[in-house]
């Protein structure tokens, strides 16, 4: 290219020109977007990072689907910002982007447990039906609409276990005093019930179970808890996920980005997040029953649901701690109404179509 030639192109780029070349052509008009994400989970974390659905495979399919107009570059936690600063990050737009589950915020909003999971909440298809169809996804936006920012869903773990007891649990009476990692509002849930609740990051809880620090910890289910070696620690496995029915992963975005994108690249960004939903899940399915048949068949694991009596005891105090969380706040007030509504009609339906069909055809 002569210099003459160089230098018409530039003088065109600035003043807005008509451009014969057809990369430039192209950059001028929709432009290229270098985005950040941060990730609540170290680098390398099966599921949240890495592997189908994760962090960076979402990275990956919005890459390959913009033909590379929308570059998000991944960071683990503690790269750029500490675990848990990801709302704060993506608030003042430090990040465009981050990676983690809603409940991590009920400090700053407590709605936003209701987009993660609730104890006795709904399974995998229910969740879906309710964030996609049944008016949840605007609400967890109405939710973030004061801070400046948007979510969505982008994975999801499937139903989780009650987790490990290095005691059988036989009665509600055996959990008092016990001391044990479990977070979020089941934790409060158990506190109620005499538990004395530890929370700990993941990397701590194989230790403190195996010194007996704790003497039970909840983490997500068999894939990840078997990699952490809890059953090195712990032999009563229990696996009613009264918890975390079907644990919702959030991509956070800050608005005011979200807003330069063009439609196609919001498009883009809407169907990657929603592949991810599937894929992430349909990893679980395939990573737990390997690890579970492997849990019980050659690591000698005690796996049983948790007795009726105690989960009717978690039961009621579930509905009392959330009962006290809607009466303090309009918003929880307004998502707990949806997401209840939704769940009563979803379980009639469940009743009679999953139900049916595990107890009539299954057996
Ligand atoms: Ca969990």
């Amino acid at each position: 290219m002569t210099l003459i030639r160089r230098k018409f192109l530039t003088t065109a780029a600035l003043s807005g020109g008509v451009l014969s070349a057809p990369s430039l052509v192209q950059a001028q008009s929709k432009g290229t977007f270098n985005w950040k994400m941060t990730s609540a989970y170290p680098k390398g974390s099966p599921f949240y990072f890495d592997g189908p659905g994760s962090a960076t495979d979402l990275a990956k399919r919005i890459k390959e689907m913009s033909d590379g107009r929308l570059n998000i570059q991944v960071f683990g936690a503690g790269e750029l910002i500490p675990a848990f600063e990801g709302f704060d990050a993506v608030r003042a737009g430090t990040v465009e982007m981050n990676h983690a589950n809603s409940y991590f915020w009920t400090g700053k909003t407590f709605a936003a447990q209701y987009f993660t999971a609730v104890p006795f909440g709904m399974n995998f298809q229910g969740m879906n039906g309710w964030l996609y169809d049944g008016g949840g996804i605007d609400l967890w936006n109405e939710v973030y609409a004061p801070f400046g920012m948007v979510a969505m869903p982008c994975g999801n773990t499937g139903v989780q276990m009650t987790g490990w007891f290095k005691k059988e649990i036989k009665t509600v009476a055996d959990l008092k005093g016990l001391k044990m990692r479990i977070p979020g509002l089941a934790g409060k849930v158990y506190a109620n019930l005499g538990v004395d609740v530890k929370v700990l990051p993941g990397g701590e809880i194989f230790p403190a179970l195996e010194r007996g620090v704790i003497d039970a910890a909840e983490f997500v289910g068999p894939f990840q808890d078997r990699r952490l070696g809890l059953h090195k620690a712990a032999k009563y496995y229990y696996t009613t996920g009264w918890h975390e029915s079907a644990t919702v992963s959030e991509l956070l975005i800050n608005k005011a980005a979200w807003q330069t994108l063009p439609k196609d690249l919001q498009a883009i960004v809407q169907n990657a997040a929603a592949a991810c939903n599937v894929i992430s899940e349909a990893w679980c399915q395939k990573a737990n029953a390997d690890a579970m048949e492997d849990l019980i068949k050659n690591q000698k694991v005690i796996a049983k649901p948790l007795p009726e009596g105690v989960i009717k005891a978690l039961r009621t105090e579930t509905d009392k701690v959330l009962t006290e969380a809607v009466a303090k706040d309009p918003m929880t007030k307004k998502v707990h109404d949806s997401y209840m509504a939704f769940m009563a009609k979803y379980q009639r339906w469940a009743d009679v179509s999953e139900g049916a069909y595990h107890s009539t055809v299954r057996g």
